[in-house]
């Protein structure tokens, strides 16, 4: 095919890519991490409501979040200036880099986790080093007491689920004051630690959130960061030199009613929790290895790449969606996301179907 000039000033950089989102209704989901359960009742009422006011949508929302700002300040006790909301914390997390992290040295963080941090680091041109993690997926704090242009740690770390404590951030912060440390707490909710009262403490923590797993709104974009006001103004000025008004009147109306319902919050956090420790028990009943968790979803260890892969093939023939990375050292794996009881149940019969296949 012929290329034109101007093609090479195209960006041709490596995206992420999202787990398959299938129009088959069918399927037994569990490759995105999603909720099974639906948004708090609080949050349906709230969209009911918007709709008889639907004529406010002619007006540009806040340009901060609002409301849903000044709601998360209350939720997590801090300040406003400590709060800051965007549309997804992808979007939270990629404004993060583009703010705390121009500095010369490369930013670290660990070679097996989320896999959009490298990407950022490529399109926004920021020097990165991957810090390997342990035998056994948890990450070694040590390995972070070095030179750096920021850190970045997801806690609990994606894609194995395990998650770090107090202890590990704080030797983390402990030995880094002259950078950013960026803590992903997309999956916090289902975990037994957040780094977000160590903020108090350290100004160079910026801690990011989502709405998107806990509290089951993935399809309205909801996510925040919360950290030291200094980090707040960088974050909100990059905003503000991208689009001032990322997150819309509906989300935020949504989004602050999600958060007044902590009953229901609790209770499905409870309930994903029951599901990930028994699938995990059946799961390791039948002899695979799986790391302890904290997240909603389970690091499933088929023993080779090409198990794994026979694996996802004989389950996605099931109607059973999972995700399989093909990548250094977690290639033998394969990550399941916790779904109902009941898709569960699905699950652990065709993994045993699969053994027997396997004789
Ligand atoms: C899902 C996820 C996000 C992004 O969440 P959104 O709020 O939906 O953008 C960020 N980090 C990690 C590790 C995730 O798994």
């Amino acid at each position: 095919m012929r290329r034109y000039k101007w093609e090479s000033n195209l960006y041709h950089g490596k995206p992420y890519v999202a787990g398959e989102q299938p129009q088959d209704e069918g399927l037994v989901k569990l490759n995105t991490n999603e909720n099974p359960y639906p948004p708090a009742p609080a949050a349906v009422k709230a969209l009911r409501a918007f709709a008889k006011k639907s004529e406010t949508l002619k007006l540009y929302p806040p340009t901060d979040g609002g409301a849903l700002r000044e709601a998360l300040a209350d939720y997590h006790e801090v300040d406003t200036a400590n709060v800051f909301v965007g549309n997804g914390s992808d979007e939270v997390l990629a404004y993060a880099f583009r703010a705390c992290f121009v500095g010369y040295d490369p930013v670290l963080f660990a070679d097996v986790t989320y896999s959009f941090y490298p990407v950022w680091c490529q399109l926004m041109d920021i020097q990165k080093k991957f810090i390997p993690v342990k035998r056994d997926l948890h990450l070694r704090a040590m390995s972070y007491w070095r030179k750096n242009g920021g850190i970045v740690i997801c806690n609990p770390n994606a894609p194995t689920g395990i998650g770090e404590g107090d202890e590990f951030l704080r030797d983390i912060l402990r030995h880094n004051r002259k950078s950013v440390v960026i803590v992903d707490e997309a999956y916090a909710d289902f975990a037994e630690f957040s780094a977000i009262p160590l903020t108090a403490q350290f100004p160079n923590l910026l801690v990011t959130r989502s709405f998107s797993k806990g509290r089951s709104l993935a399809g309205l974009r909801i996510g925040y960061a919360i950290g030291n006001e200094r980090l707040i103004r960088a974050l909100t000025l990059v905003k503000n030199s991208f689009n001032s008004y990322p997150v819309s009147r509906l989300a935020i109306e949504v989004g602050t009613a999600a958060l007044s319902d902590e009953k229901y919050y609790r209770k499905t956090i409870a309930k994903v929790v029951k599901t990930r420790e028994k699938t995990a028990e059946g799961l390791r009943k039948l002899g695979f290895d799986v790391p302890p968790s904290q997240t909603n979803f389970l690091f499933c260890d088929a023993a080779s790449k090409e198990r794994a892969q026979a694996l996802f093939a004989h389950l996605r023939e099931d109607g059973i969606l999972v995700r399989h990375f093909d990548k250094p050292r977690i290639r033998s794996y394969l990550r399941i996301s916790i779904g109902k009881d009941l898709d569960m149940e699905v699950l652990v019969e065709s993994v045993k179907a699969f053994l027997l296949k396997e004789e």
